[in-house]
C-alpha cells in the first residue's frame, strides 16, 4: 500500500515535494499533490486535514489548480503543512479507509503539469566554471570572465510562457545564424541545439511592493523550493542575436522543468559551504549563513534509435558561485517587485572537470571534442530524436531525497515554407 520500498526512492517522508496532477479520478480538474514513495497524496481530497492554527482558515489553497496561493502564504504556513502531511503518513491515517475521498493515487497513473502559474522568469549565469568555459571559448583565457561577473549575479529576463513540464517534446527551431564570420547571415533550422543543466528556484511569500528591496540577508523567506531545469538553447541563433541585448529567441523555444518542487525545508540537511567569493560582495549581496546545496546532478542522453542512456555529465549544485539569496537580492535591488510563483534559473551548472560540464557546448568544447555514446554514435550537439534526461538527488549517507527527472525529446524542425 505504501509503495515499493526495496529500491532507492526520491520521495521518502523527509522529502514531500509539491506538484500538480490530473489522474484517473480528476481527469479535467488539476489537483495539488505531494509525492510520497510511489504515491501521490491528493491534497484536494484531504484539504480539511490541514487543521493547524495557521492553515485551518486557509484550506482553500489546497483546492486550487496551481500552487501559487499556497506559495503566497508564509514559511510558517509551509512548515505547518509539511508537519501535517508527515503526521498523516506516520500515523498511517492516509492509508486507512476513513476518508470519504481517496487520499492517494499511484504515481504511475497520473499526468503531471507545470505546477505554478509562472508570472516572471529570470535566468542567471552563476556557475563560475560555466562562465569561465564560455568566456575562454568565445574570448580568451585572460578575459574569460567579464569585469562585472564577480561583482553581481548576471542574469536576464526570460520567457515564462514557454516553460513546460518534463516529458513535453521540444521542436528544433528556425532562426537566423551566421555560419561564416563576416559573411551574410543564413535563415534555416538551428544546427547547434544544446541543453543547459540548471536548477530553478520558485519564489514564495506574499507579493512585494514595487520599490521594496529584498536583501540577501532577508531573502530566505522568499524561497519556496527547487526544480530541475533544462534551458534548451539554440547556440548558433544565440551567437548571432545576443549582441547587444542578450539571449532572445535562442532561449524562448522551450524550457523544461521537473514536475515536483522540492522545498527548502526538505533541502536543509544538505546545505553546504558557500563558494568562496573574492572580491567581497557589496553589503546588499551579503548573508551570514551557508546557503549552498549539495545536490548531485546528472544528464543522460538517449538517441532515438537506441535504448541506451549515456550519462554525459555529472555535476553538482554546490558549484554555484552566487547563492539564490544573492540572486534574489540582485533581482530586487532596483525595487523590482516579486510575486509568488516567479522562477529564478540558476544558469548552467558546470563543475571543474570536463565530465561535469552542464552543456554540449562545453562537453564537446564547441564541437571540437565529440562525445562518444554507449551505442557508438558521436555527438557534438543534439540530434533530432535525442532525449535529454536531467536527474538530481541529495545523499548524505543517512538520508537520500531526489528531484525525479526532467526529460525532453528533441523533434525535427517543422519545415518552413513561404
Ligand atoms: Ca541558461
Amino acid at each position: 500500500m505504501e509503495g515499493n520500498t526495496d529500491k532507492p526512492n526520491d520521495f521518502p517522508v523527509e522529502n514531500l515535494p509539491y506538484g500538480v496532477f490530473t489522474g484517473p479520478l480528476n481527469k479535467t480538474v488539476k489537483h495539488i499533490g505531494v509525492a510520497y514513495r510511489d504515491l501521490v497524496i491528493d491534497l484536494n481530497h484531504i484539504a480539511n486535514s490541514f487543521d493547524g492554527p495557521l492553515l485551518k482558515d486557509q484550506q482553500h489553497v489546497f483546492m486550487q489548480e496551481s500552487l501559487n496561493a499556497f506559495m503566497g502564504l508564509t514559511r510558517a504556513h509551509w512548515v505547518e503543512a509539511r508537519e501535517t502531511i508527515q503526521r498523516l503518513i506516520r500515523t498511517n491515517d492516509l492509508f486507512t479507509a476513513s476518508h470519504s475521498k481517496r487520499p492517494t493515487v499511484q504515481m504511475r497513473f497520473v499526468e503531471m503539469h507545470v505546477p505554478v502559474e509562472i508570472g516572471d522568469y529570470t535566468d542567471f549565469y552563476s556557475s563560475i566554471h560555466h562562465a569561465t568555459n564560455v568566456g575562454i571559448m568565445f574570448r580568451s583565457k585572460e578575459n574569460a570572465l567579464m569585469p562585472n561577473w564577480k561583482y553581481l549575479p548576471v542574469g536576464y529576463h526570460g520567457r515564462a510562457s514557454s516553460i513546460v513540464v518534463s516529458g513535453t517534446p521540444i521542436t528544433r527551431p528556425y532562426g537566423q545564424t551566421l555560419p561564416v564570420e563576416g559573411a551574410a547571415p543564413h535563415f534555416g533550422p538551428c544546427r547547434l541545439m544544446d541543453f543547459e543543466l540548471e536548477m530553478g528556484c520558485f519564489v514564495g511569500g506574499p507579493p512585494t511592493a514595487l520599490g521594496q528591496r529584498v536583501t540577501a540577508q532577508e531573502a530566505e523567506d522568499r524561497i519556496f523550493g527547487f526544480v530541475l531545469m533544462n534551458d534548451w538553447s539554440a547556440r548558433d541563433i544565440q551567437k548571432w542575436e545576443y549582441v547587444p541585448l542578450g539571449p532572445f529567441t535562442s532561449k524562448n523555444l522551450g524550457t523544461s522543468i521537473s514536475p515536483w518542487i522540492v522545498t527548502l525545508e526538505a533541502l536543509r540537511p544538505f546545505i553546504c559551504d558557500n563558494f568562496p567569493q573574492d572580491p567581497e560582495p557589496f553589503p546588499y549581496l551579503k548573508h551570514n549563513d551557508n546557503f549552498n546545496f549539495d545536490i548531485k546532478l546528472e544528464v543522460d542522453l538517449k538517441p532515438e534509435d537506441s535504448s541506451a542512456y549515456t550519462t554525459i555529465c555529472r555535476s553538482n549544485f554546490k558549484y554555484m558561485y552566487w547563492t539564490v539569496k544573492q540572486q534574489l537580492a540582485q533581482q530586487t535591488i532596483t525595487g523590482c517587485n516579486l510575486k509568488p510563483g516567479d522562477l529564478l534559473g540558476s544558469g548552467t551548472i558546470s563543475g571543474e572537470t570536463p565530465d561535469s560540464y552542464g552543456s554540449m557546448l562545453e562537453l564537446s568544447w564547441k564541437g571540437t571534442k565529440p562525445l562518444r555514446l554507449l551505442n557508438g554514435q558521436e555527438r557534438k550537439f543534439l540530434q533530432d530524436g535525442d532525449t535529454v534526461v536531467l536527474r538530481g538527488y541529495c545523499d548524505n549517507g543517512q538520508l537520500r531525497i531526489g528531484f525525479g527527472s526532467c526529460e525532453g525529446k528533441l523533434l525535427p524542425a517543422v519545415p518552413f515554407t513561404q
